[in-house]
């Protein structure tokens, strides 16, 4: 069942006009949330960046936070699903053509939830290749790559880019050519230093939620860590390298282009891992009820 404006109805009937200016002009925001157990995770924290992402936009969400978090439980429940990854997707609404926002009055709002597949385990335990592509990450005074929007486009050709390279994931740099981010992820390497680095969020990127999980597991795990302006070099030298987002958590890389990571022993992702295992589990336990 697909929650679509303010009923839940059959996938076949989830149907938004061809006028919708999500559709014609990737007019809207989106948010991608993870449910374990029947719980979501960081539900606070998802919805205060939807929030943050419509005001960015002039777009004034239909709904209070509440009745958000109530629509999602209700869409998950209706599916019987206990793991899954739930997508808030809020677009201007249905509106003549045309870019001005008020032509569309009522912002179409949908909530889908799907199954949670896990990735394979050999992407865990030997890494995944990524590569550094060509396309760069939106400029922010053009387009805040803050806005999670549904203007997707720069992140789309940079995944055409990756999957030319049989990547898993593309690293896009900012428009100076410091590391940015992935396509649908945040980047982290631990430097020979054995510091945590990670781009900082000048560099212009999203300010991811698991990112920040895991910058306070650093601090509890006393690990060093730096927010800043990194190259592609700083990527090739580090000992390890690992992607993050809600849907994978923590996922290691094995190459970034034609460059092996990690040349020493001691595996400090998979120990970050562990420890954000412990804290979505910890976190499901306290909001069971
Ligand atoms: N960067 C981009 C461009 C993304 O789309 C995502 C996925 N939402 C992330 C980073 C990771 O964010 P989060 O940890 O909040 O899922």
């Amino acid at each position: 069942m697909i929650y679509l404006n303010n009923k839940l109805v059959p996938e076949n009937k989830a149907l938004i006009s061809v006028f919708d200016h999500g559709f014609l002009y990737g007019d809207g925001i989106y948010e991608t949330l993870r449910i374990y157990k029947g719980v979501i995770f960081k539900l606070e924290e998802h919805v205060h960046r939807l929030f943050r992402s419509a005001e960015m936009i002039g777009l004034k969400i239909p709904k209070s936070a509440k009745e958000i978090t109530k629509a999602v439980y209700k869409t998950v429940k209706s599916n019987r699903q206990s793991e899954a990854v739930v997508r808030i997707t809020i677009s201007r609404g249905t509106g003549p053509l045309g870019l001005d926002p008020s032509l569309c009055t009522i912002p179409t709002f949908v909530i889908m939830s799907h199954a949670f597949r896990n990735y394979p385990a050999k992407y865990y335990d030997k890494g995944v290749p990524v590569s550094i592509v060509n396309t760069r990450r939106n400029y922010g005074p053009a387009l805040d790559p803050r806005i999670k929007s549904l203007n997707f486009l720069n992140n789309v050709l940079a995944k055409i880019e990756a999957k030319g390279n049989a990547s898993h994931e593309a690293l896009m740099m900012n428009y100076q050519g410091y590391v940015a981010e992935g396509t649908v992820s945040n980047v982290f390497f631990i430097n020979r230093n054995g510091v945590l680095c990670t781009p900082g969020l000048k560099v212009g990127i999203l300010d991811g939620i698991t990112r920040s999980i895991i910058l306070n597991i650093a601090g509890e795990l006393k690990i060093k860590t730096k927010e800043g302006c990194f190259r592609r070099n700083d990527l090739y030298n580090a000992e390890e390298v690992f992607l993050t987002n809600t849907s994978m958590e923590v996922m290691p890389v094995t190459c970034v282009d034609d460059v092996r990571i990690g040349r020493k022993a001691g595996n400090l992702t998979g120990l970050i891992h562990i420890k954000y295992k412990e804290k979505v589990a910890e976190y499901i336990g306290d909001h069971k009820s």
